[in-house]
């Protein structure tokens, strides 16, 4: 590897016999990804295959997959993963959810917020070096269909001056199909999580017509996909992402971060430019650190918002060090504290507080989950008239009652009468059989004596059980005269 490979500021060159320190170019004072006169700078990152590569790959392809297998793999009857907003239900892992389950979406979104704020209080951007989906898909599958079809960083740029010829357009047209075919599985596959996979085949082959809103979401989200992996790249998280700007927020002096040892590596002299005698660092200023970053960071020149955590700079620096036969850890995991010389504190108040927050919230969630009933029972009214009193002296109300089973198996349910005494109801069917995740409603008619109604109400208790176990006491209040027999209301 030539770690002077790429030198896009000359500046940074000393002339020979003179020690300079590091100079910052101009357009360094700006953004990375602008020019000084405000054009963009793509990045064409060298990848350096270091240990911290390989360990994000791993996790990258483990993300693929899961992305792929999770609409795929049936769970239960149903894919592993599908919200199936057509019917108002989610599944998850073979359990099915309906907006009733309302408590376990907010514990749900409550230990997920918590949980970034403890991820990046602690470990800093790790989230976005190593599982964010916009460094996952791009370093790991789009650039490297790049550099399949282009070859390195320095053949890239050349091949973008390079006027255009036949070469240079298959290549590119080349380059953007094949971005275009990922993005249109990745966008397919986005909407099998919401229809599934074998509806969306069947609908798209015999009728598509009925398909149109799929098929928009299909070549909206691949269109997005090919706009930001292809184009606005590393933007997204330098301009656009929220979580960027909030990470500033949650770090503090222990947060782990990437850093330069400025007290090492300082002065920078090129190995060309050192000259016995001379004090000089352990950096030689070859840039390859700058190089390898997807964003342009300059991590030299310390901690910077630009920077997502992705350890490229860590894996150059070590390969350059190696080769100098110096220890590695010039630029390494650390943290402000540390780097000023003190010892981290991995536990601090703040994250030890986002612990028990997560505690609680996931706590809950896991209590949630383990108490889900097997099935939920509603009692509402029903018929044109509140009562109808009956020639034998006796009150009937009509109601109707739903039932869903969140259990993967067929419940076969029956209701009886606990209260009031001489209470009697009459249900459209007995055992009312309700399917895996389905949803029945039956017609039901209690009849109860008139002398237990109290200023026209009378409060009734079902007991509605299932053949898998289940049992719910339902209260109801029934309507009724308000005068007793004989009486004046
Ligand atoms: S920090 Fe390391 S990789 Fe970066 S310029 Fe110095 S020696 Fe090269
Ligand atoms: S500075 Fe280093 S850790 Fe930060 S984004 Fe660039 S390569 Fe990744």
């Amino acid at each position: 590897m030539a770690f002077t490979e790429e030198q896009p500021h000359a500046q940074e060159s000393a002339p020979p016999g003179r020690h300079r320190d590091f100079d910052v170019a101009p357009e360094e004072d700006l953004l990375y990804s602008l020019s000084a006169d405000g054009k963009r700078k793509f990045m064409h990152p060298v990848v350096h295959k270091g240990r911290f590569w390989k360990i994000r790959r791993a996790i990258a392809y483990g993300l693929f997959v899961l992305f792929f297998a999770l609409p795929l793999i049936p769970v239960g009857g149903h894919p592993a993963l599908q919200f199936d907003i057509a019917n108002r239900r989610s599944h998850v892992f073979g359990g099915t959810f309906y907006p009733t389950d309302s408590l376990i979406l907010v514990a749900l979104g409550f230990g997920t917020i918590v949980t970034v704020f403890f991820v990046g209080s602690t470990f800093g951007r790790m989230w976005c070096g190593y599982a964010c989906p916009q460094t996952v898909w791009l370093e790991f599958l789009f650039r490297p269909i790049e550099a399949f079809l282009e070859g390195g960083p320095t053949n890239q740029r050349r091949l973008n001056l390079a006027p255009w010829n036949g070469r240079k357009l298959a290549i590119k047209a080349a380059k953007w199909s094949s971005w275009t075919a990922v993005a249109l599985l990745m966008s397919s596959t986005f909407v099998a999580y919401f229809t599934g996979w074998g509806p969306l085949l069947r609908g798209l082959a015999t009728e598509p017509a009925a398909w149109t809103g799929a098929l928009f979401v299909m070549a909206f989200v691949a269109g997005a996909i090919v706009f930001d992996f292809g184009w606005f790249r590393d933007q997204m998280c330098t301009i656009a992402c929220p979580y960027g700007r909030l990470q500033n927020v949650l770090a503090d002096r222990d947060t782990i971060l990437v850093a330069y040892d400025e007290k090492r590596g300082d002065p920078k002299v090129r190995l060309k430019d050192r000259l016995v005698g001379v004090l000089a660092g352990d950096c030689i200023a070859c840039r390859a650190c700058v190089n390898a970053c997807p964003t342009g960071t300059d991590i030299r020149r310390g901690l910077q918002p630009e920077c997502i955590g992705t350890a490229q700079c860590v894996d150059a620096c070590e390969e350059v060090m190696l080769a100098q036969g110096k220890p590695i850890g010039l630029v390494k995991y650390t943290s402000e504290r540390e780097q000023q010389g003190g010892v981290r504190h991995l536990w601090r108040v703040r994250n030890l507080a986002y612990v028990v927050l997560m505690s609680v919230a996931w706590g809950t969630l896991a209590f949630l989950l383990l108490t889900r009933a097997d099935a939920l029972v509603d009692v509402m009214r029903g018929g044109r008239e509140p009562y109808r009193l009956l020639p034998t002296g006796e009150v009937a109300n009509q109601q109707r009652v739903r039932i869903t089973n969140q259990l993967p198996e067929t419940q076969r349910f029956t209701i009886e009468v606990l209260s009031p005494r001489g209470a009697k109801l009459v249900v459209s069917e007995s055992p009312i059989t309700v399917e895996p995740d389905r949803l029945v409603t039956v017609n039901a008619v209690a009849t109860v004596p008139r002398s237990v109604f109290v200023d026209g109400q009378a409060p009734v208790r079902y007991l509605v059980r299932s053949d898998r176990g289940f049992r719910k006491e339902v209260e109801f209040l029934l309507l009724g005269p308000y005068a007793p027999p004989g009486g004046t209301p």
